[in-house]
């Protein structure tokens, strides 16, 4: 055999492969991968086939479809007030985790430090460590995930280079609110970190809030990539599509990496969303789909001894169980797979250290007859 020196020798299977293999194995209905179990708009598939038939079969531009890059541009504008030149600011990425790695990878130097969040989206850290970074993490604390700024402050050096943010935040589904914004903003003021804003789930915010885009605020828009995923969007995980926003001097680092890593994205999906997007109610009705789902599963774990977490965004709910056993989560999320037939995620995976506060995150972009079925059983733990 030849020998291999790993490039990442803690990193592991993601537990989303893990757990979504088991509830298949054992045929446990699964809530723990984020993805609907519903399909996606008929009339959006109908859009990407005409493109198929239309021809619309070669290599795309390097940045995207550019009628897709308009539609995208068009939609921030009206959503945040923020222009984004489609030209240079916008490009089209195989999904929001190509788009995180590719804004990485772009700008981060051996030794340079990232401040990361967690629990955190599992391919933050494992993408800094590859390009040599450091992880500064910060644990936040259940229930409730505020982010301590006076603590963000003290983690800063002269070799901060980013801050990864998530709003709607995966797994804890909180969301940042206008005092953080504001923190934030002082927190950066004069300082040469840039901001990796992960917003897949800008459109699941829920209770009349809104969501805390970057491209908002003027200040945080300048030093920003933001990622989103259409995956979140339009019911459609598996196209792997998304984007990614920044001004034009970050995006031309990105798109060196980009150019290198995919080249372009495939085209008839491109064309087909582009269509598609013209139509705003395609997604302006998605935080009210997603907040009934939300209190309909609340409503039914309600029923059940697990304790419910707040939920202001994103399609997870998180429950703890701390109260009713000292089990550690991963194996008790193994346990209620095989035992109980019901797929969850151990919030301690999202922690370097595997900090364990007895928590599980179900997704509920599921449908209703799901959840209730889910729910039946899980009123048996
Ligand atoms: N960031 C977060 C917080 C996510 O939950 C996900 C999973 N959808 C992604 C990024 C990746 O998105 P995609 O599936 O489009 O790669
Ligand atoms: N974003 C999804 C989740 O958090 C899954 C992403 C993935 O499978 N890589 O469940």
């Amino acid at each position: 055999m030849i020998p291999v020196t790993s490039k990442l020798p803690h990193t592991g299977t993601t537990i989303f492969t893990v757990m979504s293999a088991l509830a298949q194995e054992v045929g446990a209905i699964n809530l723990s991968q984020g993805f609907p179990d519903y399909d996606c708009p008929p009339e959006l598939v109908a859009q990407v086939c005409e493109a198929m038939q239309r021809g619309q079969n070669q290599y795309a531009p390097m940045a995207g479809l550019i009628e897709l890059r308009e539609q995208i541009a068009q939609k921030v504008e009206r959503l945040y007030g923020a222009t984004y030149n489609p030209d240079t600011e916008v490009t089209v990425t195989a999904g929001g985790t190509q788009a995180i790695f590719t804004a990485i990878s772009a700008v981060i130097h051996p030794n340079d430090e990232v401040i990361i969040f967690e629990p955190a989206y599992d391919s933050y850290a494992p993408t800094i460590r590859l390009m040599g970074g450091v992880v500064k993490s910060l644990e936040l604390e259940p229930p409730n995930y505020r982010i301590p700024w006076d603590m963000v402050r003290r983690l800063i050096t002269n070799r901060t280079r980013m801050i990864i943010l998530n709003t709607p935040q995966n797994p804890t589904a909180t969301i940042l609110h206008q005092e953080d914004i504001d923190q934030l903003v002082a927190l950066v003021k004069n300082q040469d970190i840039m901001i990796l804003s992960d917003e897949v789930y800008e459109h699941l915010v829920y209770d009349g809030n809104r969501h805390q885009s970057m491209a908002l605020h003027p200040e945080l828009r300048d030093r920003s990539f933001i990622t989103v995923s259409f995956g979140k969007l339009f019911h459609n995980t598996g196209w792997k599509l998304g984007y990614c926003l920044a001004p034009a001097k970050l995006m031309q680092e990105f798109r060196k990496i980009h150019q290198y890593l995919v080249f372009s994205v495939n085209t008839p999906m491109q064309a087909g969303i582009a269509a598609y997007l013209k139509d705003e109610n395609t997604y302006l009705g998605l935080a009210s789909f997603f907040q009934q789902k939300r209190d309909h599963f609340r409503a039914g774990l309600e029923q059940t001894r697990f304790k419910l977490l707040p939920c202001e965004g994103s399609y997870f709910q998180c429950v703890s169980y701390g109260h009713m056993s000292s089990e550690k989560d991963t194996d008790l999320a193994i346990r209620l797979t095989k035992e109980f037939k019901v797929a969850s995620i151990p919030v301690s995976v999202f922690y370097n250290r595997g900090t364990d506060h007895h928590i599980l995150r179900f997704c509920f972009a599921k449908r209703q007859e799901t959840l209730d079925n889910a729910v039946e059983r899980l009123i048996k733990v």
